[in-house]
């Protein structure tokens, strides 16, 4: 049959190890038999990180805010072990601190459910998706360790003025941190989650501990509730969605007692920690997907939420079999290309995204899986013949794709 077409490019961020390995399984098989693609490349392996001294990780960050859409696979953040392997010059970063400043999103994850993968919480039917906040907190904030007789203030300076506000006297060692956030962050971060909720058509909750953090927490409570009443409450009324703050432990316990269905917005440690007890909650990191959306709704980048998967790399530099699931790697082309589809308005395209997500839901469903979703589905008693291997599984998609086009 013919190939879409699809005029506008897309962003395409290779990376590292087993993923760059599925990456390019996923593109012969699942995508280019089917749609004809511009895609704007940049080689962000390690490898390339250190023969462009990371160049290539800026070209790719201006080539996404300029496209819209970005499709980035798992990238390795060097150690020093990596620096003899790959014969580097420096500890390149990741591209990932740089595409998200770039991005100025928000961070959001969510499984892939398929109905005979058992859930650790059996109780969530549908899926939770989890928002996450990238900007500052603990990860922009100051720690430091304290030597014994110090004192640690907190000095607040405008012009003329100012203020000492005592934090701790220590007569031992000890450790301070200094977090920080501000209101117009935290504004675009409601408003992507209000936005997500909407267009999944699912009730949202912030959680946070203002309980605790009487004033921190408080600007993160009051600004959702703010962008709520003046921008969302009616749009949330006429669709019968609900939108609520909850004290974090609270939520937590009513998520675990839930059947899923909802957009769960956290702080950034909150988020980054909750959203990997709620993937493996649902059955395997291998299902989980994340993508960065833009605070404008304009650009997305999708991506697998595990890493390169290295113990699987050295089995596959053996020449031995591997078994990782590919799974989310194909759902972040799936959305990737779906956020194309939304700009283009390309109806083509968005059907031909649908048909990848179910046809690979139905493969798991119809039992043929990769080893990690083994114990899931069969319980602890599998052998090797109840899964299959990464290019089993993608051939399984493609049959699956082809038979239902
Ligand atoms: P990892 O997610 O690659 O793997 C950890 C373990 O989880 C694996 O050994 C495997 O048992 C399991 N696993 C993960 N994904 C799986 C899948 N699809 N199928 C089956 N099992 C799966 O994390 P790691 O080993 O800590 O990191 C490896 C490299 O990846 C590091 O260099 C790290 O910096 C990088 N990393 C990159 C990203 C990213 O680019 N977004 C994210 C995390 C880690």
């Amino acid at each position: 049959t013919r190939k879409i077409v699809v005029q506008k490019p897309i962003v395409e961020i290779d990376g590292d190890e087993m993923t760059r390995v599925i990456f390019n399984s996923i593109k012969e098989k699942l995508i280019f038999p089917f749609v004809d693609l511009q895609r704007d490349y940049f080689d962000c392996s390690l490898t390339n990180r250190n023969k462009t001294e990371n160049q290539v990780s800026k070209d790719a960050a201006l080539a996404i805010c300029k496209h819209n859409v970005g499709i980035k696979c798992s990238t390795i953040t060097p150690e020093k072990e990596h620096i003899e392997e790959y014969k580097l010059t420096n500890l390149w970063p990741s591209p990932n601190g740089m595409l998200r400043n770039a991005l100025n999103g928000t961070q959001f994850r969510e499984s892939v459910i398929c109905k005979n993968v058992r859930k650790y919480v059996p109780g969530w039917r549908d899926p939770i998706i989890m928002a996450r906040h990238t900007f500052g907190d603990q990860y922009g904030g100051t720690n430091i360790s304290v030597p014994g007789g110090n004192k640690v203030s907190i000095n607040l300076k405008s012009s003329g003025d100012e203020k000492n506000i005592e934090v701790f006297n220590y007569s031992g060692k000890g450790v301070a941190m200094l977090t920080f956030n501000t209101e117009e962050s935290i504004r675009a971060f409601a408003k992507s989650c209000f936005r997500m909720a909407l267009d999944r058509n699912y009730p949202l909750f912030f959680a946070s501990k203002n309980t605790l953090l009487k004033e921190y927490d408080k600007l993160f409570n009051e600004t959702f509730q703010a962008v709520f009443d003046d921008e969302y409450k009616k749009q949330f009324e006429s669709r019968g969605l609900t939108f609520k703050i909850r004290l974090i432990d609270d939520m937590a316990a009513q998520a675990m007692k839930s059947k899923g269905g909802f957009v769960w917005a956290l702080k950034s440690y909150d988020g980054d920690v909750l959203s990997d007890v709620v993937g493996q909650g649902f059955g395997s990191m291998g299902l989980m997907i994340h993508s960065i959306i833009s605070h404008d709704g304009k650009t997305v980048l999708t991506e697998p939420a595990h890493g390169t998967v290295t113990r699987h790399f050295r089995d596959y530099q053996k020449g031995k079999k591997t078994f990782t699931n590919p799974i989310s790697s194909i759902f972040a082309w799936s959305r990737g290309l779906k956020h194309r589809a939304l700009l283009d308005e390309h109806e083509e395209l968005m059907n031909f995204t649908k048909s990848l997500e179910y046809s690979t839901i139905k493969t798991v469903e119809n039992g043929w899986f990769t080893r990690d979703l083994a114990p899931c589905i069969k319980g602890e008693s599998f052998t090797e013949s109840d899964y299959l291997t990464t290019k089993a599984f993608i051939d399984a998609v493609s049959a699956h794709l082809i038979q239902n086009r």
